[in-house]
Protein backbone atom coordinates (compact mmCIF):
# COMPACT_ATOMS: atom_id res chain seq x y z
CA UNK A 1 0.00 0.00 0.00
CA UNK A 2 2.74 2.40 -0.66
CA UNK A 3 0.32 5.00 -2.61
CA UNK A 4 -1.87 5.25 0.13
CA UNK A 5 -2.20 8.49 2.39
CA UNK A 6 -1.16 8.90 5.68
CA UNK A 7 -2.45 9.17 8.91
CA UNK A 8 -1.90 12.59 8.73
CA UNK A 9 -3.26 12.89 4.86
CA UNK A 10 -0.32 13.08 2.48
CA UNK A 11 0.91 11.65 -0.47
CA UNK A 12 4.73 12.12 -0.47
CA UNK A 13 5.08 15.85 0.04
CA UNK A 14 1.15 16.99 -1.36
CA UNK A 15 -2.29 16.85 0.55
CA UNK A 16 -2.96 17.71 4.40
CA UNK A 17 -5.73 19.97 5.39
CA UNK A 18 -5.09 23.58 5.36
CA UNK A 19 -8.27 24.85 6.77
CA UNK A 20 -9.28 27.57 8.39
CA UNK A 21 -9.48 27.20 12.28
CA UNK A 22 -13.48 27.50 12.40
CA UNK A 23 -13.66 23.84 10.12
CA UNK A 24 -11.38 21.86 11.83
CA UNK A 25 -14.24 20.28 14.25
CA UNK A 26 -16.60 19.24 10.77
CA UNK A 27 -13.15 17.88 9.09
CA UNK A 28 -11.77 15.88 12.33
CA UNK A 29 -15.18 14.37 12.54
CA UNK A 30 -15.14 13.42 8.90
CA UNK A 31 -11.55 12.17 9.66
CA UNK A 32 -11.58 10.22 12.34
CA UNK A 33 -14.49 8.22 11.67
CA UNK A 34 -14.88 7.93 7.59
CA UNK A 35 -12.72 4.55 7.56
CA UNK A 36 -14.60 2.42 10.33
CA UNK A 37 -18.18 3.89 8.75
CA UNK A 38 -16.83 2.88 4.69
CA UNK A 39 -15.76 -0.45 6.79
CA UNK A 40 -19.60 -1.30 8.10
CA UNK A 41 -21.32 -3.75 6.64
CA UNK A 42 -24.38 -2.32 6.75
CA UNK A 43 -22.74 0.75 5.07
CA UNK A 44 -21.04 -1.24 2.18
CA UNK A 45 -24.45 -3.45 1.61
CA UNK A 46 -26.18 -0.29 0.99
CA UNK A 47 -23.64 1.53 -1.17
CA UNK A 48 -23.08 -1.93 -3.08
CA UNK A 49 -26.92 -2.20 -3.67
CA UNK A 50 -26.84 1.48 -4.23
CA UNK A 51 -24.68 0.66 -7.46
CA UNK A 52 -26.10 -1.97 -8.92
CA UNK A 53 -29.65 -0.99 -8.63
CA UNK A 54 -29.69 2.86 -9.30
CA UNK A 55 -25.96 3.52 -10.89
CA UNK A 56 -26.66 0.37 -13.04
CA UNK A 57 -23.18 -1.18 -12.02
CA UNK A 58 -21.14 -3.20 -12.87
CA UNK A 59 -20.41 -0.96 -15.62
CA UNK A 60 -19.19 -3.22 -19.15
CA UNK A 61 -15.93 -3.47 -20.05
CA UNK A 62 -16.25 -3.15 -23.84
CA UNK A 63 -13.30 -4.93 -26.09
CA UNK A 64 -13.48 -1.79 -28.96
CA UNK A 65 -12.98 -3.85 -31.97
CA UNK A 66 -12.63 -1.33 -34.05
CA UNK A 67 -10.78 0.97 -32.03
CA UNK A 68 -8.41 -1.75 -31.64
CA UNK A 69 -7.93 -2.23 -34.93
CA UNK A 70 -6.89 0.90 -35.49
CA UNK A 71 -4.12 1.28 -33.06
CA UNK A 72 -3.30 -2.43 -33.63
CA UNK A 73 -3.88 -3.40 -30.17
CA UNK A 74 -6.48 -4.49 -27.61
CA UNK A 75 -8.48 -2.06 -26.48
CA UNK A 76 -10.91 -1.73 -23.20
CA UNK A 77 -13.12 0.77 -22.96
CA UNK A 78 -14.43 1.02 -19.13
CA UNK A 79 -18.37 2.35 -19.53
CA UNK A 80 -18.53 4.64 -16.78
CA UNK A 81 -21.32 6.90 -19.54
CA UNK A 82 -23.97 4.68 -19.31
CA UNK A 83 -23.99 4.94 -15.25
CA UNK A 84 -27.06 6.85 -13.84
CA UNK A 85 -26.69 10.46 -15.00
CA UNK A 86 -24.19 9.59 -17.78
CA UNK A 87 -20.54 9.75 -15.71
CA UNK A 88 -18.44 8.36 -12.88
CA UNK A 89 -19.41 11.34 -10.35
CA UNK A 90 -22.92 9.08 -9.12
CA UNK A 91 -20.25 6.88 -7.42
CA UNK A 92 -18.89 9.14 -5.27
CA UNK A 93 -22.05 11.40 -4.57
CA UNK A 94 -23.89 8.14 -3.51
CA UNK A 95 -20.83 6.84 -1.48
CA UNK A 96 -21.20 10.84 0.52
CA UNK A 97 -24.43 10.91 1.00
CA UNK A 98 -24.84 7.34 3.25
CA UNK A 99 -21.83 8.92 4.97
CA UNK A 100 -23.71 12.07 5.56
CA UNK A 101 -26.96 10.30 6.85
CA UNK A 102 -24.39 7.70 9.06
CA UNK A 103 -23.21 11.23 10.56
CA UNK A 104 -26.55 12.56 11.41
CA UNK A 105 -26.38 15.86 8.84
CA UNK A 106 -29.31 16.94 7.52
CA UNK A 107 -28.38 19.70 5.25
CA UNK A 108 -26.20 19.11 2.06
CA UNK A 109 -23.78 21.72 0.05
CA UNK A 110 -21.94 21.53 -2.69
CA UNK A 111 -19.92 23.70 -4.95
CA UNK A 112 -20.21 22.87 -8.97
CA UNK A 113 -18.08 24.93 -12.00
CA UNK A 114 -19.84 22.86 -15.21
CA UNK A 115 -22.37 21.86 -13.18
CA UNK A 116 -22.23 17.99 -13.24
CA UNK A 117 -21.05 17.06 -9.74
CA UNK A 118 -24.25 19.93 -9.21
CA UNK A 119 -26.55 17.35 -10.83
CA UNK A 120 -24.82 14.22 -9.09
CA UNK A 121 -25.13 15.73 -5.80
CA UNK A 122 -29.05 17.11 -6.46
CA UNK A 123 -29.76 13.64 -7.85
CA UNK A 124 -28.59 11.90 -4.29
CA UNK A 125 -29.80 14.46 -2.41
CA UNK A 126 -33.74 13.76 -3.94
CA UNK A 127 -33.22 9.97 -3.60
CA UNK A 128 -32.89 10.38 -0.16
CA UNK A 129 -34.43 13.42 0.66
CA UNK A 130 -31.95 15.73 1.93
CA UNK A 131 -32.42 19.77 1.33
CA UNK A 132 -29.64 20.06 -1.50
CA UNK A 133 -28.07 23.63 -1.84
CA UNK A 134 -25.16 23.83 -4.82
CA UNK A 135 -23.28 26.90 -4.67
CA UNK A 136 -21.87 28.20 -8.39
CA UNK A 137 -20.29 31.07 -10.28
CA UNK A 138 -22.48 33.39 -11.66
CA UNK A 139 -20.51 33.34 -14.73
CA UNK A 140 -21.19 29.59 -14.80
CA UNK A 141 -25.14 29.82 -14.37
CA UNK A 142 -24.81 31.19 -17.60
CA UNK A 143 -23.01 29.42 -19.55
CA UNK A 144 -24.58 25.91 -18.38
CA UNK A 145 -28.12 26.36 -18.03
CA UNK A 146 -29.28 23.00 -18.62
CA UNK A 147 -27.29 21.50 -15.85
CA UNK A 148 -28.90 24.86 -13.51
CA UNK A 149 -32.55 23.42 -14.89
CA UNK A 150 -31.47 19.69 -14.40
CA UNK A 151 -30.11 20.79 -10.56
CA UNK A 152 -33.98 22.79 -9.90
CA UNK A 153 -36.03 19.92 -11.41
CA UNK A 154 -33.88 17.73 -8.42
CA UNK A 155 -35.27 19.78 -5.80
CA UNK A 156 -31.84 21.60 -5.05
CA UNK A 157 -31.60 25.11 -4.48
CA UNK A 158 -29.05 26.41 -6.92
CA UNK A 159 -26.92 29.89 -5.49
CA UNK A 160 -24.67 32.33 -7.58
CA UNK A 161 -21.41 33.14 -6.34
CA UNK A 162 -20.90 36.98 -7.46
CA UNK A 163 -17.64 37.62 -6.08
CA UNK A 164 -14.19 37.49 -8.29
CA UNK A 165 -14.07 36.10 -11.43
CA UNK A 166 -17.93 34.32 -10.78
CA UNK A 167 -16.76 30.80 -11.56
CA UNK A 168 -15.62 27.70 -9.57
CA UNK A 169 -13.24 29.02 -7.24
CA UNK A 170 -15.59 31.44 -6.26
CA UNK A 171 -18.10 29.08 -5.84
CA UNK A 172 -15.92 26.90 -3.42
CA UNK A 173 -15.41 30.21 -1.31
CA UNK A 174 -19.23 30.52 -0.49
CA UNK A 175 -19.21 26.65 -0.29
CA UNK A 176 -16.79 26.86 2.67
CA UNK A 177 -18.19 30.14 3.91
CA UNK A 178 -21.79 28.14 4.21
CA UNK A 179 -20.01 25.21 6.07
CA UNK A 180 -18.32 27.06 8.39
CA UNK A 181 -21.44 29.23 9.34
CA UNK A 182 -23.38 25.63 9.65
CA UNK A 183 -20.54 23.46 11.61
CA UNK A 184 -23.22 20.56 12.65
CA UNK A 185 -25.81 20.04 10.39
CA UNK A 186 -24.05 20.63 6.77
CA UNK A 187 -22.34 18.17 4.97
CA UNK A 188 -20.03 19.42 2.51
CA UNK A 189 -19.87 16.85 -0.89
CA UNK A 190 -17.29 17.38 -2.59
CA UNK A 191 -16.77 16.09 -6.52
CA UNK A 192 -13.61 15.09 -6.93
CA UNK A 193 -9.92 13.75 -5.45
CA UNK A 194 -9.19 17.32 -4.24
CA UNK A 195 -10.30 19.14 -0.65
CA UNK A 196 -8.70 18.82 2.76
CA UNK A 197 -7.52 14.95 4.01
CA UNK A 198 -9.77 12.77 4.34
CA UNK A 199 -11.70 13.96 1.15
CA UNK A 200 -8.80 12.92 -1.30
CA UNK A 201 -8.97 9.41 -0.04
CA UNK A 202 -12.49 8.91 0.42
CA UNK A 203 -13.07 9.84 -2.66
CA UNK A 204 -10.25 7.91 -4.23
CA UNK A 205 -12.22 5.02 -2.30
CA UNK A 206 -15.73 5.34 -3.39
CA UNK A 207 -14.15 5.77 -6.83
CA UNK A 208 -12.16 2.42 -6.50
CA UNK A 209 -15.06 0.33 -8.16
CA UNK A 210 -13.94 0.88 -11.42
CA UNK A 211 -10.69 -0.51 -10.84
CA UNK A 212 -12.01 -3.00 -9.18
CA UNK A 213 -14.56 -4.43 -11.45
CA UNK A 214 -11.47 -3.80 -14.35
CA UNK A 215 -10.25 -6.62 -12.42
CA UNK A 216 -12.50 -9.04 -12.08
CA UNK A 217 -14.05 -8.67 -16.00
CA UNK A 218 -10.42 -9.18 -17.31
CA UNK A 219 -10.30 -11.69 -15.30
CA UNK A 220 -13.33 -13.27 -16.90
CA UNK A 221 -12.23 -11.66 -20.60
CA UNK A 222 -8.50 -12.69 -20.54
CA UNK A 223 -7.68 -14.56 -18.13
CA UNK A 224 -5.70 -12.06 -16.13
CA UNK A 225 -6.53 -9.46 -13.45
CA UNK A 226 -4.11 -6.62 -14.91
CA UNK A 227 -4.07 -4.72 -17.89
CA UNK A 228 -0.94 -3.51 -19.65
CA UNK A 229 -1.88 0.11 -19.36
CA UNK A 230 -4.76 2.25 -17.68
CA UNK A 231 -5.39 5.65 -19.36
CA UNK A 232 -7.48 8.08 -18.20
CA UNK A 233 -8.23 12.02 -18.40
CA UNK A 234 -7.72 13.86 -15.16
CA UNK A 235 -9.58 17.24 -14.03
CA UNK A 236 -9.14 16.94 -10.27
CA UNK A 237 -8.89 13.48 -10.90
CA UNK A 238 -11.65 11.14 -9.38
CA UNK A 239 -12.14 9.15 -12.56
CA UNK A 240 -8.14 8.77 -12.95
CA UNK A 241 -8.28 7.76 -9.02
CA UNK A 242 -10.96 4.91 -9.28
CA UNK A 243 -9.79 3.68 -12.73
CA UNK A 244 -5.76 3.12 -11.19
CA UNK A 245 -6.58 2.52 -7.61
CA UNK A 246 -6.00 -1.48 -7.49
CA UNK A 247 -3.15 -0.82 -10.11
CA UNK A 248 -1.03 1.84 -7.68
CA UNK A 249 1.21 -0.78 -6.48
CA UNK A 250 1.41 -3.16 -9.19
CA UNK A 251 4.16 -1.29 -11.63
CA UNK A 252 3.98 -3.81 -14.17
CA UNK A 253 0.60 -1.95 -14.82
CA UNK A 254 1.72 1.58 -16.67
CA UNK A 255 -1.31 4.43 -15.37
CA UNK A 256 -1.39 7.58 -18.34
CA UNK A 257 -3.45 10.30 -16.28
CA UNK A 258 -4.23 13.03 -19.14
CA UNK A 259 -5.01 16.57 -18.67
CA UNK A 260 -6.30 19.34 -20.89
CA UNK A 261 -3.68 21.62 -22.60
CA UNK A 262 -6.56 23.34 -24.29
CA UNK A 263 -4.91 25.42 -27.16
CA UNK A 264 -1.39 24.15 -26.34
CA UNK A 265 0.32 24.48 -22.77
CA UNK A 266 2.19 27.20 -23.97
CA UNK A 267 -0.71 29.38 -25.07
CA UNK A 268 -1.99 31.02 -21.87
CA UNK A 269 -5.12 29.64 -22.07
CA UNK A 270 -4.61 25.73 -20.53
CA UNK A 271 -5.17 23.28 -18.04
CA UNK A 272 -2.31 21.61 -17.88
CA UNK A 273 -1.75 21.30 -14.06
CA UNK A 274 1.44 19.01 -14.25
CA UNK A 275 3.48 20.98 -16.65
CA UNK A 276 2.43 24.76 -15.74
CA UNK A 277 0.97 23.85 -11.75
CA UNK A 278 3.60 24.74 -8.81
CA UNK A 279 2.61 24.10 -5.36
CA UNK A 280 0.43 25.99 -3.42
CA UNK A 281 -2.73 25.48 -1.37
CA UNK A 282 -5.92 25.15 -3.13
CA UNK A 283 -9.37 23.92 -1.51
CA UNK A 284 -7.58 23.17 1.37
CA UNK A 285 -4.87 20.59 0.11
CA UNK A 286 -1.14 21.36 -1.12
CA UNK A 287 -0.81 20.41 -4.40
CA UNK A 288 0.02 21.00 -8.01
CA UNK A 289 -1.76 24.18 -8.96
CA UNK A 290 -1.62 26.77 -11.88
CA UNK A 291 -0.74 30.45 -10.41
CA UNK A 292 0.46 33.91 -10.59
CA UNK A 293 4.59 34.79 -9.51
CA UNK A 294 2.60 36.15 -6.33
CA UNK A 295 0.49 33.02 -5.84
CA UNK A 296 -2.97 33.96 -7.19
CA UNK A 297 -4.63 30.92 -8.82
CA UNK A 298 -4.69 31.19 -13.13
CA UNK A 299 -7.74 30.94 -14.42
CA UNK A 300 -7.74 27.67 -16.54
CA UNK A 301 -8.99 27.14 -19.85
CA UNK A 302 -10.11 23.72 -21.51
CA UNK A 303 -13.07 23.21 -24.15
CA UNK A 304 -14.13 20.47 -21.77
CA UNK A 305 -15.75 22.11 -19.04
CA UNK A 306 -15.03 19.01 -16.51
CA UNK A 307 -10.72 19.09 -16.75
CA UNK A 308 -11.25 23.09 -17.01
CA UNK A 309 -9.73 23.03 -12.73
CA UNK A 310 -6.26 24.63 -12.03
CA UNK A 311 -4.99 21.86 -9.72
CA UNK A 312 -5.47 18.15 -10.06
CA UNK A 313 -5.53 16.36 -6.52
CA UNK A 314 -2.51 15.48 -4.43
CA UNK A 315 -2.29 11.62 -5.19
CA UNK A 316 -2.12 12.99 -8.76
CA UNK A 317 0.96 15.43 -7.60
CA UNK A 318 2.62 12.45 -5.70
CA UNK A 319 1.98 10.25 -8.75
CA UNK A 320 3.66 12.96 -11.18
CA UNK A 321 6.26 13.52 -8.69
CA UNK A 322 7.55 10.30 -8.18
CA UNK A 323 6.69 9.16 -12.07
CA UNK A 324 4.54 6.54 -11.38
CA UNK A 325 2.10 7.51 -14.00
CA UNK A 326 3.09 9.40 -17.04
CA UNK A 327 1.23 12.14 -17.55
CA UNK A 328 0.11 13.52 -21.18
CA UNK A 329 -1.15 17.12 -21.97
CA UNK A 330 -3.80 16.55 -25.11
CA UNK A 331 -5.21 19.99 -27.00
CA UNK A 332 -8.97 20.69 -27.57
CA UNK A 333 -8.45 19.89 -31.57
CA UNK A 334 -6.45 16.74 -30.51
CA UNK A 335 -9.62 15.96 -28.32
CA UNK A 336 -12.34 16.70 -30.46
CA UNK A 337 -11.09 14.33 -33.24
CA UNK A 338 -10.53 11.50 -30.90
CA UNK A 339 -14.19 12.07 -29.68
CA UNK A 340 -15.62 12.22 -32.97
CA UNK A 341 -13.14 9.21 -34.32
CA UNK A 342 -14.75 7.26 -31.47
CA UNK A 343 -18.37 7.56 -32.26
CA UNK A 344 -17.13 6.28 -35.96
CA UNK A 345 -15.03 3.74 -35.46
CA UNK A 346 -17.52 1.88 -32.02
CA UNK A 347 -20.66 4.01 -32.26
CA UNK A 348 -20.32 5.88 -29.03
CA UNK A 349 -20.43 9.10 -28.70
CA UNK A 350 -18.05 10.31 -25.42
CA UNK A 351 -17.57 13.21 -22.97
CA UNK A 352 -15.14 15.83 -24.49
CA UNK A 353 -13.41 15.15 -20.87
CA UNK A 354 -13.10 11.31 -22.11
CA UNK A 355 -11.90 12.04 -25.59
CA UNK A 356 -8.74 13.45 -23.81
CA UNK A 357 -8.30 10.41 -22.66
CA UNK A 358 -8.55 8.69 -25.80
CA UNK A 359 -6.73 10.74 -28.03
CA UNK A 360 -3.75 9.72 -25.64
CA UNK A 361 -3.93 6.59 -28.01
CA UNK A 362 -2.16 8.80 -30.83
CA UNK A 363 0.63 9.38 -28.40
CA UNK A 364 2.48 6.21 -28.51
CA UNK A 365 2.32 2.98 -30.04
CA UNK A 366 1.03 -0.31 -27.87
CA UNK A 367 2.35 -3.64 -28.61
CA UNK A 368 -0.17 -5.93 -30.20
CA UNK A 369 -1.01 -8.48 -27.18
CA UNK A 370 -0.44 -5.50 -24.62
CA UNK A 371 -4.08 -4.85 -23.03
CA UNK A 372 -4.81 -1.10 -23.06
CA UNK A 373 -7.93 0.09 -21.11
CA UNK A 374 -9.39 3.61 -21.24
CA UNK A 375 -11.92 4.82 -18.72
CA UNK A 376 -14.45 6.16 -20.62
CA UNK A 377 -15.32 8.67 -18.02
CA UNK A 378 -19.24 9.73 -19.52
CA UNK A 379 -21.11 10.46 -22.06
CA UNK A 380 -21.27 13.28 -25.15
CA UNK A 381 -24.94 14.23 -24.84
CA UNK A 382 -24.21 16.96 -22.63
CA UNK A 383 -21.42 18.29 -24.90
CA UNK A 384 -23.76 18.15 -28.26
CA UNK A 385 -23.49 21.87 -28.45
CA UNK A 386 -19.40 22.26 -28.02
CA UNK A 387 -19.61 19.09 -30.69
CA UNK A 388 -21.99 21.33 -33.18
CA UNK A 389 -19.80 24.35 -32.80
CA UNK A 390 -16.83 22.85 -33.00
CA UNK A 391 -17.72 20.20 -36.46
CA UNK A 392 -20.16 22.68 -37.82
CA UNK A 393 -23.20 20.13 -37.86
C1 LIG B 1 -16.19 15.89 -14.02
C2 LIG B 1 -15.77 15.00 -15.12
C3 LIG B 1 -14.41 14.68 -15.32
C4 LIG B 1 -13.30 15.28 -14.52
O1 LIG B 1 -13.33 15.03 -13.15
P1 LIG B 1 -12.32 14.00 -12.46
O2 LIG B 1 -12.52 14.24 -11.00
O3 LIG B 1 -10.95 14.35 -12.91
O4 LIG B 1 -12.71 12.65 -12.88
C5 LIG B 1 -14.09 13.78 -16.32
N1 LIG B 1 -15.05 13.25 -17.11
C6 LIG B 1 -16.35 13.54 -16.96
C7 LIG B 1 -17.35 12.91 -17.88
C8 LIG B 1 -16.77 14.43 -15.96
O5 LIG B 1 -18.07 14.72 -15.82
Amino acid sequence: MKYNVTEKGFYGQFGGAFIPEMLYPNVEELRQKYLQIMNEASFQEEFQNLLEHYVGRPTPLYFAKRLSEQYNTKIYLKREDLCHTGAHKINNTIGQILMAKRLGKKRIIAETGAGQHGVATATVCALMGLECIVYMGEIDIERQAPNVARMKMLGAEVRPATSGSKTLKDATNEAIRDWINNPTDTFYIIGSVVGPHPYPDMVARFQSIISKEIKSQLLDLENKENPDYVIACVGGGSNAAGAFFEFLDNENVKLIAVEAAGHGIDSGESAATSVLGKIGIIHGSKTLLMQTEDGQITEPYSISAGLDYPGVGPLHAHLHDVKRADFEAITDDEAMQAGLNLCKTEGIIPAIESAHALAALTKRTFKPNNIVVINLSGRGDKDLNTYINYFGY
